[in-house]
């Protein structure tokens, strides 16, 4: 590679750019979206992952990237805002190597193409009618349908095939799933907001104790993807999409998590 005949753009109009495109200031959100940590003023490379965990700083600072693009980034509404221990050493390694911070979490869920939920229904060839807007929180919720009814046991290999992790799964392996809901990430709570909605299943990332018996007893069908592993596909596509728009180096990292 050839430093000097590589695309480059400047920091604000990237950061602008992103913000428009995801309607960024359209979402009441448990942190700030867009450019969370500043760094030098062009950017050339963008490593894009789910979190912006320390692993993933590293890799930034392997690849001399410019920015990190996350889905999960910092100052999340209720934590404590001292910077200390690990808070301290992901911010100098930002600061230090001069690397910016994007973070986009409820945008990056919610967009029709480049988002988690979209991105997700393609990757489970999902026929995706999109969200449910009924004006809440439960319109990051998608519906889709299956090409041809399966049973719930297939659906589940689909999903480990797909994202390459076993779903939990609850209910009968042996029935049939023509209609699905999903929503990546934690949205287990929006499993009693989908049994009206005449689904046979419902998949998210996590579950919790509660949502084995809602599902058991509400008849629904229930899988828990992961939630990293849900969320792996709208930063990717982001990237994709600012590679094509502007010519930058977008590479995505991958940091292992089993949740
Ligand atoms: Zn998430």
């Amino acid at each position: 590679m050839t430093a000097g005949i590589q695309a480059a753009i400047a920091l604000p109009e990237l950061v602008e750019h992103i913000d428009r495109l995801l309607q960024a200031e359209r979402f009441k959100d448990y942190c700030p979206n867009g450019l969370q940590v500043e760094g030098r003023a062009r950017v050339q490379r963008i490593v894009c992952g789910v979190t912006a965990c320390e692993a993933l700083l590293e890799a930034a600072v392997d690849l001399e990237a410019d920015a990190v693009l996350v889905h999960h980034g910092y100052f999340w509404r209720g934590e404590d805002p001292c910077v200390r221990g690990m808070k301290r050493r992901r911010l100098l390694i930002l600061l230090k190597n001069e690397i910016s911070l994007l973070g986009y979490h409820l945008p990056l869920d919610a967009h029709p193409d480049f988002g988690n939920n979209a991105q997700l229904g393609r990757v489970l060839e999902f026929k995706a009618e999109g969200p449910l807007l009924n004006g809440t929180e439960s319109d990051l919720v998608w519906t889709g349908t299956l090409d041809s009814t399966i049973t719930a046991a297939a659906l589940a290999q689909r999903i480990e095939r797909a994202l390459g992790r076993a779903p939990l799964h609850i209910g009968a392996p042996e029935d049939e799933i023509r209609r699905i809901a999903w929503c990546t990430g934690a949205a287990q709570e929006f499993l009693e907001a989908v049994v009206d909605i005449g689904v046979d299943a419902y998949i998210t990332g996590e579950a919790s104790e509660q949502t084995v018996h809602v599902a058991r007893e509400c008849g629904l069908h229930f899988y828990a993807a992961g939630h990293h592993a849900t969320e792996r596909y709208g930063v990717q596509a982001l990237g994709k999409h600012l590679t094509d728009t502007f010519g930058i180096d977008c590479r995505f990292v991958d940091i292992p998590n089993p949740v």
